[in-house]
């Protein structure tokens, strides 16, 4: 197998090793990493029709992962898509309204996050381990909901691991907080603090940058690292997905070998969306890739116009997680269609810091020509939730309604017929709330666990694990802190003194 190495999108001449950029999580010089090549697979796709998720899983991973041992991989694998999801499946496919749903929120949360979420700690302990790292790797999030549980339940009981993670009081659902503060496992740390996401989120980079807490904690045995999206230990995990979907419709002859599909993909930060990119590039037949944004519309615009503008008002919508105005991911492409170019995409990467905005060369602009934007508003989003059920039965959460309304005025507009995935990612009883109220039509008073049993009833799908033993499960975090206490959470917990 081809040695794959991972270099920085701001300085070509840093060059890592796959476990190395996974401990790293991003470049020195602040740049990502990525492969030096998208590896083609070397298995038909015939051949990945007949294997299991954690089969598909490996063929995909080794590709990229090559510094790892077959064993190693399979291990990491194994541990991550296991009984925790609910389905033998992990990721299902539902044939609803002449598309496909691909199904990712069957693991512990109940959202997408889990896919890579729960493979990523093995990832890092595997990584420490073979670059002979003992300290014991802290893990520090700013959370505005979902990737803080997803982390915790990722890392929950992991030897040699710790998380520590820090969400706005009074900034998240109901059922996100209950998810946290009730996260079992002695290695584990949820706090509240008086403060917005923002505040939350500059905490922790203020205690990542500061170099005498680093020396403090190495003196100790500990080691910070970050579970944050653009780690390439969860963008590759996302990449597998793709092309189990479409070998499972090919197995199931839903789709002729070589025919194209589309993919439809609820967009915040550009992980999931470039991981089917990766897919493409592999080999795995994908069409267009339809990117769907709410009313943070950046991505839409930026695709249409080859101008990114983050100079906008930042808008709350109901689909929460897609609330974001830089996304992260999209760097790894625009370096890419620079042509690998490092000092290009820095130069658009320093501009987009100092000025909020940048704009691509036509050349680049070219390069995008498989990706289509689109966007729904809030009001369209609940129009969609309610569209489906009434028609089908089936209930999609929010995000995953973005992405459907996306999708059917797209077919409209262009009678583009391919057969086309919708990728889910989130349980609509992750935003109960929002979701009866779509499909009541009416702002509910009820309580959330209410209406979560009312969703399960009209919807015909029992309450996911996730959310019944919340109802019941004790309260283990009561922690509280200012924002310039954070620093001082952190040593207590750790025992520093
Ligand atoms: C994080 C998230 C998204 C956005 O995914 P990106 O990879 O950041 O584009 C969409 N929907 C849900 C439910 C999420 O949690």
């Amino acid at each position: 197998m081809k040695e794959i190495l991972y270099k920085s999108t701001r300085n070509s001449d840093i060059r890592v090793t796959a476990s190395q950029a996974i401990l790293k999580g991003l470049s020195d010089d602040g740049g990502l990493f990525m492969p030096t090549e998208i590896p083609l697979l070397d298995k038909t796709l015939k051949e990945l029709s007949a294997m299991d998720y954690c089969n598909v899983a490996y063929n995909v991973m080794k590709l990229f992962f090559t510094d790892f041992t077959e064993e190693e991989l399979k291990n990491c694998i194994d541990a991550a898509y296991d009984q925790k999801f609910d389905t033998e499946e992990i990721v299902p496919l539902s044939e609803v309204d002449s598309a496909y749903y691909l199904e990712l929120y069957h693991g512990a949360t109940i959202a997408f996050k889990d896919m890579a979420l729960s493979i990523l700690p093995h990832l890092m302990t595997c990584s420490a381990k073979k670059n002979n790292i003992s300290d014991e790797i802290v893990i520090l999030t700013a959370t505005s909901g979902d990737t803080g549980k997803a982390a915790l339940a990722g890392f929950a009981e992991v030897p040699g691991t710790r998380i520590i993670v820090f969400y706005p009081k009074g900034g998240v659902s109901f059922i996100q907080e209950r998810q946290m503060i009730t996260q079992k496992g002695d290695n584990t740390f949820v706090v509240g603090i008086r403060g917005n996401f923002d505040d939350a989120q500059t905490g922790v980079k203020k205690i990542f940058g500061d170099k005498e807490f680093a020396k403090e904690l190495a003196a100790k045995g500990f080691r910070f690292s970050s579970a944050n999206s653009i780690n390439i230990g969860r963008l590759i995990p996302q990449v597998v997905y793709y092309v189990y979907a479409y070998v499972k419709l090919l197995e199931a002859g839903k789709v002729g070998e070589g025919e194209k599909i589309n993919v439809v993909v609820p967009t915040g930060n550009f992980g999931n969306i470039l991981a089917a990119y990766f897919a493409k590039n592999m080999g795995v037949p994908i069409g267009k890739l339809i990117c769907a944004s709410n009313e943070n519309k950046v991505l839409f615009d930026f695709i249409s116009t080859g101008v990114y503008d983050r100079n906008r008002e930042f808008m709350l919508t109901n689909s929460p997680s897609m609330d974001i105005l830089i996304s992260s991911n999209l760097e790894r492409l625009i370096y890419l269609i620079a042509g690998s170019d490092s000092d290009k995409n820095r130069e658009l990467m320093e501009r987009l810091s100092k000025e909020g905005r940048y704009t691509i060369t036509d050349d680049m602009k070219a390069k995008l020509a498989d990706f289509v934007g689109g966007f729904a508003t809030q009001r369209e989003t609940e129009e969609r939730i309610k569209e489906v059920y009434d028609k089908t039965g089936y209930v999609l959460d929010t995000h995953t309604a973005v992405a459907s309304y996306v999708y059917k005025k797209y077919a409209e507009d262009t009678h583009d017929d391919t057969k086309t995935v919708i990728v889910s990612t989130a349980s609509p009883f992750k935003f109960t709330k929002a979701v009866m109220n779509a499909i009541e039509g009416e702002k509910n008073n009820a309580n959330d666990f209410e209406l979560v049993d009312r969703l399960s009833r009209i919807a015909n799908v029992p309450v996911p694990k996730a959310v019944e033993e919340i109802k019941t499960a004790e309260i283990r975090h009561n922690n509280i802190c200012d924002i310039d206490k954070m620093a001082d959470t952190v040593r207590e917990f750790l025992g520093l003194g």
